[in-house]
């Protein structure tokens, strides 16, 4: 379709009904103190979807006080055998498969991104909870042989009231690879979703009530960044706060943090990720990688690998090919299950985005393909590739969070790597070769904290995900994501030795 036809003409109602749209504390639907709303835009015309309640601090500081209560030592939360919980976090899991077709419609809606990608998000949802459900009687401390007289151990005790704020990219993904580790290890939660997508997190909070979440142990607050983010990064009754977004906000939450009570603070922010193609690759292929690892989610992804170097002797022949994939991308209807790229989420990414291409042709890189708006309608726009991209671009160095492909060309190896590494990022990175030395000594060089060699977007909830430099402080998922939501502490105990 253009943007500018109805996406949902042949959809049936029941499927794209919105259901809601209040803040969830107590499990219970509330408006917000102040009474105000704020509007949620459908990406797909720039018309108004529905009103949402507009959180801000009198609301976070309600959901805060109901975390807490949760929390207490006696509460039905923390006096739950671990089994149970992950009982709990397991019945969520099958509830969000029960209704997959609708959330992932209903994250389409929100959202803009093609219905089949969506689905995807729901499955991997389902197994990020299905992971953690079964870590919650595993979490276990250690003895230690400390010297002297003592019995020495270490509890592995959740951290308290944990406020969670994500981004609009991946909605439900993002709910899940918090809510799921936070949840195991005994957590209460405050989470605010972003003010662009808040409709697939509300419909969880509906399902954690419907699962049999104790009251107040999951707490739902939609609203602004300035208003509800900042009262949940700056409470002094927040244990922690644990953000996804732009590497902006987070230096914000950081300082917010240090501030107030320098609550526990874990980050994954943005990225510039570059993908290294070498003249032995196998063509194909890394054409149709590198393509994916651009344009998946319209580019939204802070992984994107948005810097694609390509070995100097094969540089022509992968831009041709380039750019025929990137002029035969599907964009139109998301809710079409032929579509490969639907709207970016709202105006402010959408304007943000063109600046950026118009910064690249200025600044003399040569646009291949794409590059305006598509359709007359929504936020759609066509898939762009640029050739003879330079480093000092801002295209090169910016995270455009569009389907903006860049590609450069490079001659060595050491230059390369120098070059991969000249960001203020370390998010991801790819190589594609056949030859298994240059890959590893590429892997290991490249400042990332993840590293696909031949492939691009491995995601598995077992697998740890995170930041090196200003892309993020810890890691998500996996083990290692356990111990983002977790204290520990040692208790040493005096063994009196009696002789008779
Ligand atoms: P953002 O501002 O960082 O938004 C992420 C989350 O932080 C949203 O829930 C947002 O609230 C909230 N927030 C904003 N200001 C805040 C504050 N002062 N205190 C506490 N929370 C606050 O990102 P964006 O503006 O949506 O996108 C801007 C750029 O960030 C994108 O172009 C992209 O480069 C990058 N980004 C990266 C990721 C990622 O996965 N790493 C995800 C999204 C965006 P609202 O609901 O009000 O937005
Ligand atoms: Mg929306």
């Amino acid at each position: 379709m253009s943007g500018a036809e109805e996406p949902n003409a042949k959809r049936s109602p029941n499927m794209t009904e919105v259901k809601f749209t209040k803040i969830f504390i107590n499990n219970e639907w509330r408006d917000s103190v102040s009474g105000k709303t704020f509007p949620n835009i459908n990406p797909c015309t720039g018309d108004l979807l529905c009103d949402v309640a507009e959180g801000d601090k009198a609301d976070v500081d309600i959901a805060v006080k109901a975390a807490r209560e949760a929390f207490k030592l006696d509460s039905p939360w923390r006096s739950m055998d671990a089994s149970d919980r992950g009982l709990l976090i397991s019945k969520l899991a099958d509830l969000i498969e029960r209704d997959a077709e609708y959330i992932a419609h209903l994250e389409t809606l929100d959202n803009g991104k093609p219905v089949k990608d969506a689905r995807g998000d729901v499955g991997l949802s389902v197994k990020c909870y299905r992971y953690y459900a079964g870590w919650c009687d595993k979490i276990q401390g250690k003895t230690i042989p400390i010297d002297g007289d003592f019995f020495c151990y270490t509890r592995h005790e959740p951290i308290g009231v944990v406020g969670q704020i994500i981004p609009w990219n991946f909605p439900l993904l993002m709910q899940a690879w918090k809510l799921a580790p936070a949840l195991c290890c005994g957590n209460t939660i405050v989470m605010k979703p972003a003010e662009q997508t808040p409709l697939s997190a509300l419909y969880i909070g509906s399902l954690c009530a419907e699962a049999g979440f104790p009251t107040g142990v999951v707490n739902i607050v939609p609203g602004y960044g300035p208003t509800a983010g900042a009262a949940i990064s700056e409470h002094y009754d927040v244990d922690k706060v644990a953000f996804t977004g732009s590497t902006e906000v987070g230096h914000i939450i950081m300082q917010a943090a240090g501030k107030t009570n320098l609550k526990n603070v874990t980050l994954e922010l943005g990225g510039k990720s570059p993908n290294i193609i070498f003249a032995d690759a196998d063509l194909d292929h890394a054409v149709e990688t590198a393509h994916f690892a651009l344009f998946f989610n319209q580019g939204q992804c802070c992984c994107a690998g948005s810097r694609t170097f390509v070995e100097e002797s094969i540089y022509d022949e992968f831009v041709r090919r380039s750019v025929e994939r990137a002029r035969k991308r599907k964009v139109g209807d998301p809710l079409a299950d032929e579509s490969e790229q639907g709207p970016q989420v709202d105006q402010v990414q959408f304007t943000k985005i063109l600046d950026l291409i118009d910064s690249g042709k200025k600044e003399g890189a040569k646009l291949e393909c794409g590059g305006k708006r598509h359709g007359d309608k929504g936020f759609f726009i066509q898939p762009t590739v640029f050739s003879g991209v330079e480093d000092d671009m801002r295209i090169a160095k910016e995270e455009i969070f569009g389907p903006v492909m860049q590609i450069m060309k490079f001659k060595t190896i050491e230059e390369v790597i120098d070059r991969a590494n000249k960001t203020v990022y370390g998010l991801a990175a790819s190589v594609f070769t056949k030859d298994i030395d240059k890959a590893l000594r590429v892997a290991h060089a490249v400042r990332a904290g993840s590293m696909w060699v031949n492939t691009y977007d491995v995601f598995r909830c077992n697998a740890p995900f995170g930041g090196f430099k200003m892309s993020g402080v810890g890691r998500e998922l996996g083990e290692y994501g356990l111990q983002q939501y977790s204290e520990i502490k040692t208790v040493a105990i005096k063994v009196t030795k009696k002789n008779s």
